[in-house]
């Protein structure tokens, strides 16, 4: 390998990898020369350089090691091939090639000692030999990584297989749709439709076919992959739970291919693989057309059904493919977050599509929220786009319709409404919706409708959460109260007016940094999306908490931006603030406070209620 391109950094490191294998192996390496490299390493066009050494295994055998360096190296640490390796699939963690795969120990990896680690990845790579010859770990890293290794033998990489079936037994009949350059397998026939129409609109067309789903009591070993049809066939006739019957069912109205998903549990949890068998007499690309069906001799629908399955399951070759899971398990936390499973049962109710609603909203999509139903009557703007997650695309459609619309396609598997109106409409309108909702939501930055909120909530015996949310100017603080069965309601601590109790900070002209366009009664608090997204973000939390642990007790959480932010801005904590939490030297800041009951006009005594 000509050197003279490499940088002086890379020939320096060289050496001194070459002096250590000299002294720590004992052995003056032998350097390939570029021939043998892309004879040896054909598909490995980043290597530059490699040195082979010679090691003394426990059975007797010597064989030999290659460590293989790119033109990034030592930024990049070299890597280790076992020249003398088996059959490719023979050995799990022995790429085709011999290259060994122990990357994922490699986080530690230190740029300034790269000889070091090329010692360590030696040691590792002898280590990983001697566990291969002695066999114990073979079939057990085989199957943990099934995944990985089923995809080095697959014809298709499945990007555009996507996967709604819950990857648990037992073995069963899955449904199928197929799209134009997409494919959609569910449990059920009525999930697929929802998703494909959550995602590509109301008009798509949905058919499904039936798809079999087979769950395997061990992941596969690479002997064990299916090269024909038959073979998945005596694969499904070897597995419990009826396995045969669901692939023959599949099979049944002979289809152009039966799709077979195959689920395991490796040692990330369940995984998903799949195969497909082609109808033998559809096959595209076979030299003579077929001139007659698998049925040929029977009347439709009566031909046997052996003889159809034997037909079906033939010597014909499978197509091995990869399947991306797009069940909300896995979209939702890889299927690890045990909150999945409450969230996506849950109904939320978001008042208020703004610039702090609908950030919440999405937070509250991302996290799987199985049902949101998102209220505002108004339309978006271009002033709210700078700070909205929805852009110029959505200006002049109702925030709500269109946010909802934005987030159903991106979370087909979840249910997003929308109501176009104001909260005293939806009120008066959709009662049962709102008590019928695990958690509400308020962030429409009017103290009048959510007063409103709050003596209905109060008259409703307060039986779940309403979150409100709101921001100080410049978003410099936010705010955060959740209303829950016991102590304060909302008005409690929240003058007739709408002033808070306790705001955090204070700016000189008096507090009164609302600004006004010049139009009617315009008032608007300028701040940017980066403080916001802090102010979001704890709200946020706020609702999450409340949904997954609904409080007995209100409480509120305050966020303060940094004292130099706010200072930076010319305002500052308010003596209220400071008397009760105290200075912060830096950094930002979040504090929960009770909520106690102050028997307000509200929820009091001598509560007026209104004429509903
Ligand atoms: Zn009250």
């Amino acid at each position: 390998m000509p050197e003279d391109g490499l940088p002086l950094d890379w020939r320096r490191a060289a050496l001194l990898l070459e002096k250590t294998l000299r002294e720590r192996a004992g052995q003056a390496p032998e350097r390939l020369d570029s021939a043998t490299i892309a004879s040896d390493y054909p598909s490995r066009d980043w290597i530059v350089a490699a040195w082979r050494i010679s090691v003394v295994f426990s059975d007797g055998v010597t064989r030999q090691i290659d460590l293989v360096a790119g033109a990034l190296f030592p930024t990049t640490p070299v890597r280790t091939a076992l020249v003398d390796h088996p059959e490719p699939m023979t050995w799990p963690h022995v790429e085709s090639d011999g290259i060994l795969c122990l990357l994922p120990n490699m986080a530690e990896w230190d740029p300034d000692d790269p000889s070091e680690v090329a010692m360590d990845l030696l040691n590792r790579s002898v280590r990983l030999t001697e566990e291969l010859l002695e066999g114990g770990t073979v079939e057990r890293d085989f199957r943990e990584e099934f995944v990985t290794y089923w995809g080095y033998r697959v014809h298709s990489q499945g990007e555009n297989l996507f996967s709604l079936v819950a990857p648990q037994p037992p073995s069963r009949v899955v449904h199928v749709w197929r799209g134009k350059g997409l494919e959609v397998a569910g449990d059920d026939q009525d999930a697929i439709a929802k998703w494909v129409r959550n995602r590509f609109g109301d008009k798509t067309p949905v058919k499904t076919e039936a798809a079999a789903f087979l769950w395997l009591d061990a992941p596969l070993l690479p002997a064990e992959y299916p090269e024909t049809a038959t073979d998945l066939y005596r694969l499904a006739e070897r597995l419990d739970g009826g396995a045969k019957m669901v692939l023959e069912e599949a099979a049944k109205g002979e289809p152009d291919e039966v799709l077979a998903l195959l689920g395991a549990i490796g040692r990330g949890g369940a995984a998903l693989i799949a195969v497909r068998a082609h109808n033998p007499k559809r096959r595209k690309g076979r030299p003579r057309a077929p001139d007659e069906p698998l049925s040929v001799g029977f009347r439709p629908g009566h031909t046997p059904q052996p003889l159809l399955l034997g037909r079906f399951f033939g010597a014909v070759p499978v197509v091995r493919t990869l399947v991306q899971r797009a069940d909300a398990d896995w979209v939702h936390g890889r299927g690890q977050d045990p909150r999945t499973r409450r969230l996506l049962g849950a109904t939320v109710v978001v008042i208020g599509c703004g610039s702090v609603g609908a950030p919440v909203a999405c937070a509250l999509a991302q996290t799987g929220v199985g049902h949101l139903i998102l209220v505002d009557p108004e339309a978006l703007a271009w002033p709210n786009v700078g700070r909205h997650p929805l852009g110029a695309a959505a200006v002049g459609r109702n925030k709500a319709e269109a946010l909802a619309e934005r987030l159903q396609a991106d979370f087909p598997h979840l249910k997003v409404e929308y109501r176009a109106c104001s909260l005293h409409q939806l009120i008066a309108r959709n009662k049962d919706q709102l008590a019928a909702a695990d958690m509400i939501v308020a962030a429409t930055g009017n103290w009048v409708a959510e007063s409103a909120l709050n003596r209905w909530h109060v008259r409703q015996g307060r039986g779940r959460p309403i979150v409100y949310g709101w921001t100080e100017a410049h978003a410099c603080a936010g705010h955060a109260v959740a209303i829950g069965q016991g102590d304060g309601c909302l008005q409690c601590h929240i003058g007739r007016t709408g002033a808070p109790e306790i705001t955090a900070v204070e700016w000189p002209d008096g507090g009164n940094i609302a600004q006004e366009e010049p139009a009617c009664g315009a008032h608007y608090q300028p701040y940017g999306p980066v403080e916001l997204a802090y102010v979001n973000a704890m709200i946020a939390e706020v609702a999450l908490d409340c949904l997954l642990d609904p409080p007995a007790q209100s409480f509120s959480r305050v966020f303060v931006a940094s004292p130099r932010r706010i200072a930076s801005l010319g305002g500052q904590l308010t003596e209220g603030w400071r008397s009760a939490f105290g200075e912060v030297e830096e950094g930002v800041r979040t504090v929960n406070r009770r909520w106690p009951s102050a028997r307000c006009v509200a929820c009091g005594p001598k509560r007026l209620d209104e004429v509903a």
